[in-house]
Parts: structure tokens; sequence; C-alpha cells
């Protein structure tokens, strides 16, 4: 069991671009989670009996609320994060208000009731509905990348399902945590809930427990969270990360894929669970993207275009990787060690780094980075960049760099992700239309899209009798004709020969009727 904290303890609010503390934010003491959980299970009934487009005009005032909100929303996820206040706006807040808007209008839809089957043979005379009801209570954990987009990505879509939220931002961005406390501050009381703390109290909220735990963040804490969930048989939905690849071939338009490449590895500085990490280059285009690449690099400015690391451990991670790389033989191409800004009362800037000569012996081309390196990587041809790109690291998302869309397709089938994007990479979390997850160690479970809609829901089925007579030949008594008529409709659904199908169905004819009549 964790241990209760006690309710003077609090989360510190760094700014890492000069290391000062902005705030100190009280801490949820663990003992109270089991309390907030049932506050919460209090308000289901009420939340989920509004219909799905009352729920969406509450979460509207919401995304109402953040638009008034805008200006001190970059200030704080900028200041918090270190990522620059057009970061904080383009990756944060504008996506936030996508999800926010796409799910108000499909939602009314994609939770209607839905009619299923026209339902025939054996189980004639019934009708059958799907209802999406919610599960409960969704506790959603979250991490700091994306202080608010991320948090709303793993809430927004349950809530509009009609389960209430507990949610529990990343220590690492308290401040942020507050914000969304403060946004979600139209919706009825309980209904979404913040608190605050770090991995002790996230673990109480999944042994509250709660009806579903929706999580965001690194494969370590998934697995824990899985283990634990596991005690109450609670269903996760696991959003993790990867080691992305992105593919450059032959044919690629050289400019457009420096550009995208180069955007996709160091905004946001590189922590983004979609960042490209490695790069194969056909042999034969690679020294022209590399000069490409480079000439792109050199205009990006630290500070004006890319801001530091938001968390000290990511910065050790990066300086670990990037000097075992090199003591192994690898050469950097652009930024490295030398470069780097220098750090003063605990800031934590890193130029973006791109170093070569890499191999699978380095963490720097296998383990998620999470910071500003690109491995970049030579290969002879295609065949080769894709095999090396299944296998070199874990996918959550794979891009390919080509002219031919049949080239592309074909790439596109063989690349193990969840997400495959042709000339174009990292942006698709914040793509609320189609389903966001991984595969494998980069997480299951979905978010966004109707299937993240209904990743919070419980289809039930309901299956009506359509009428009085309606008889089942299954009930008692278990009659001649009742066994000649299961017999015959055995070989109606089975068999390989018309003939056979067609003397079973006059079988069946002859002898379903009274079957059913000696039932009621
Ligand atoms: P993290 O796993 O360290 O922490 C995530 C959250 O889990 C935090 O709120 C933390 O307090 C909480 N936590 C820690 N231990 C816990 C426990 N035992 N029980 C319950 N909760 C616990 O991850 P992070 O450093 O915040 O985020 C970086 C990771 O997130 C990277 O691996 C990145 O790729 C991944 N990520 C994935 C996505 C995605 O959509 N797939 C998006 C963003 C980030």
């Amino acid at each position: 069991m964790p241990r209760a904290k006690t309710a003077s303890q609090s989360l510190k609010s760094f700014n890492p671009r000069t290391g000062e503390v902005r705030k100190e934010i009280p801490v949820t003491p663990t003992a109270e989670v089991v309390e907030v959980v049932e506050r919460a299970r209090k308000m289901v009934p009420e939340w989920a009996s509004i219909d799905p487009a009352g729920r969406a005009r509450a979460l509207r005032e919401v995304r109402h609320r953040l638009h008034a909100r805008v200006d001190d929303a970059v200030r704080i996820v900028s200041e918090e994060t270190g990522k620059t206040p057009f970061e904080a706006l383009a990756y944060d807040i504008m996506p936030t208000l996508l999800l926010l808007a796409y799910f108000e209008k499909v939602a009314p839809k994609a939770l209607r009731r839905e009619r299923v089957g026209r339902i025939i043979g054996p189980f004639a005379g019934v009708t059958s509905h799907v209802d999406y009801r919610p599960f409960g209570v969704v506790g959603a954990i979250t991490p700091w990348n994306y202080p608010l987009l991320n948090c709303f990505l793993a809430f927004a879509p349950a809530l509009f399902a009609g389960n209430t939220v507990v949610i529990k931002p990343s220590e690492v961005t308290p401040d942020c945590g507050e914000l969304a406390r403060d946004l979600l501050e139209p919706l009825p009381p309980s209904v979404a809930t913040i608190i605050q703390g770090g991995g002790d109290v996230g673990a109480a909220l999944v042994d509250a427990p709660c009806d579903k735990i929706s999580f965001i963040g690194s494969p370590k804490t998934g697995r824990k969270i899985c283990e634990a969930a596991a005690k109450h048989l609670t269903p996760v939905v696991m959003e993790l990360g990867g080691k992305d690849s992105a593919i450059v071939c032959a044919d690629a338009d050289l400019d457009r894929a420096a550009s995208g490449v180069g955007w996709g590895a160091f905004m946001n500085c590189g922590q983004t669970c979609t960042s490209i990490e490695r790069v194969y280059v056909v042999d034969s285009v690679a020294d022209e993207f590399e000069r490409k690449l480079l000439e792109r690099l050199q205009t990006i400015q630290q500070g004006d275009d890319v801001g530091p690391l938001t968390f000290k451990p990511q910065l050790e991670i990066i300086k670990r990787q990037v000097k075992d790389a090199l003591d192994k033989g690898a050469r950097v191409l652009a930024g490295g060690p030398e470069q780097a800004r220098k750090n003063h009362n605990g800031s934590l800037w890193y130029t973006p780094t791109v170093v070569t000569d890499v191999d699978t012996g380095m963490n720097v081309l296998t383990q998620e980075s999470f910071g500003p390196v690109l491995a970049y990587v030579r290969v002879p041809d295609e065949e080769d960049a894709i095999r090396r790109a299944n296998e070199d690291g874990v996918n959550l998302t794979a891009s390919v760099w080509t002219r031919d869309k049949t080239r592309a397709q074909r790439l596109a089938d063989r690349l193990r992700a969840g997400v495959v994007t042709v000339n174009l990479h990292a942006e698709s979390p914040a793509a609320p239309w189609a389903p966001w997850g991984g595969v494998g160690e980069s997480g299951f479970g979905r978010l966004n899209g109707i299937a993240g809609l209904r990743e919070f829901t419980v289809p039930t089925h309901i299956e009506r009798a359509s009428g009085p007579n309606v008889g089942r030949m299954w009930w008692y008594p278990h009659d001649e004709a009742t066994k000649v008529s299961m017999r015959a409709l055995v070989d109606v659904l089975g068999s390989p020969e018309t003939k056979e199908r067609v003397k079973a169905a006059g079988t069946l004819a002859a002898n379903a009727l009274k079957s059913m009549k000696a039932k009621f």
C-alpha cells in the first residue's frame, strides 16, 4: 500500500529555462484519493443521465473557458515546460481546442443506441441493439510533455461518453494541472476532479479502484499500472512511448523530407512520444539529404524556436546516450555535448543533436531518448530500412518519405507501428478524428476518433424477443422434434453440400414448429 502523505506536502513548479521555482502546489494526500473517487462515483448516474448532446454542451463551456484564458494558458504551459510560447499555443492549446470541438460534434451521434443484425435462423424472432454505456469513474494519469493536450486526450473522451473522471496530472508540471482544474470549473462538482502528486498518488488512484484507467506515460510505469489494475480486474488503456523511425526513400522530395524530419525530431525539444528518433536514409540520397537536414537545423534558434528540456532526468538520459554513442565510435553531425548552451541554476538546455555511425549496441538507436537527439542511419535500400525500422527499436508511429503513392502504401503496410504517416510525422496524437495508440510495447487501446470515444464505453447488447410467441428451440423439453430440428439446423449451417443443406432445411421446417409448440 502507498504511504499516506500529509496535506502539508507540496510539489514545486520549476521554470526549466531559468531553474527558478515558480510556485508550490499542495499534494493530495494519498489517504484522500479513495474519497475523491467515491465522490466521483456518486456523480456517475447524474452525469450519465444527461444525453450526449447535453454533455457536449457542458464541455463546450470548458472549450470556451480555455479560449478566454488562452494568454494565461500559453504563459503557464510555456513557463513550466520551457517550450516556446508558439509551441505552447500550437502544440498544446490549439489541439486541445480541436479535440474538444471534434468530440462535441461527433459524440452525440457515435454514442447513439445502435441496432445490430437482421437475425435469422436459430435466433429468429429477436431484435438486438447496443447501448454505449459508461464504465463509471475513469482515472486518468498523464505525463508532462504536453501537459494540457495529453491531459485532455486521456480524460475528455471519457467525459463525453458519460463517465466521471479523476485526473492525476504529472508532478513535473503541477501548475498546468491547476490550469486544467480551473478550465474544468464549468462542469458540475465531482464530474472531473484534479488530484495532485507523484507516482504514489497515481498508484492510490489505480488502487482506489477506478472503473477504468486511462494512462499516458512511459512503458515502465505502464507495466506497474497494469499489474496494480489486474488486482481489481480494472480495464486499462495504455498510451506509451516509442523510438519512432522515419524512412527517406531515394525518390523522396528531399527538401520536404529535411524540413519534416527536422521538425519531427526537434519540436518540443524532442520530448514528444512521436518524435523522430531514428532516420533511415537510402544511400543514394544520403549525402544530399544530410546536407539539407543540417542546413535546416542551422535555422533553429535555441530559445526562440526550441526551448530547454522540461525535466532534469531527461537531460541526464540525453547526456548519457550521446556520451555512450560517442565512446563507442558514433560521430556528431550537428549539436552535441560541446555545443550545449550553458545551464545555470538548474536550467536544462541541450542543443538539437544529430549522431551517425550508430549501431544497435548503442542506446541512442534502440531506447527512447525523449529529447533533442536524432540517430542518422544510412541504409543500402528500402528493404533494409523497413527491417531496421521494425527491429532496432519500438515504433509508436513511423513515417515513409517518398513521392510514389504505391511505394508509400507498400512500405507502410510492412511497418509495425500504431500509426504510419507518409511525408508527415509526429502530428497524429493531435488529430482527434482518427484512432490514436501504439502496438506492442508502445501501448494498447485507443484514444481519439470514434474508437477512442467508445474505448470509454461498455457496448451493452440488449436482446429482446420480438413477440410473445417467440419460442427457443433449446428450451425444455428436449423432445424428438427438438433433437431432429437441432441436427438439421447444424447441417444447414455447416454442410458444404447444397443437396444436404436443402434436405436439412426441409427437415427443419417440418419439425421446428412442433418443437416450439411444446415449449410453452
Ligand atoms: P512516467 O511514466 O514517468 O509518468 C507518467 C505519469 O504516471 C505521471 O503522472 C506519474 O506521476 C505517474 N506514475 C508514476 N508511477 C506511477 C505508479 N506506480 N502508479 C500510477 N501512476 C504513476 O512518464 P513521463 O515521464 O511523465 O512521460 C514520458 C513518457 O510518456 C515517455 O515514455 C513518452 O513517450 C510517453 N508519452 C506517451 C504518449 C502517447 O500518447 N503514447 C504521449 C506522451 C508521452
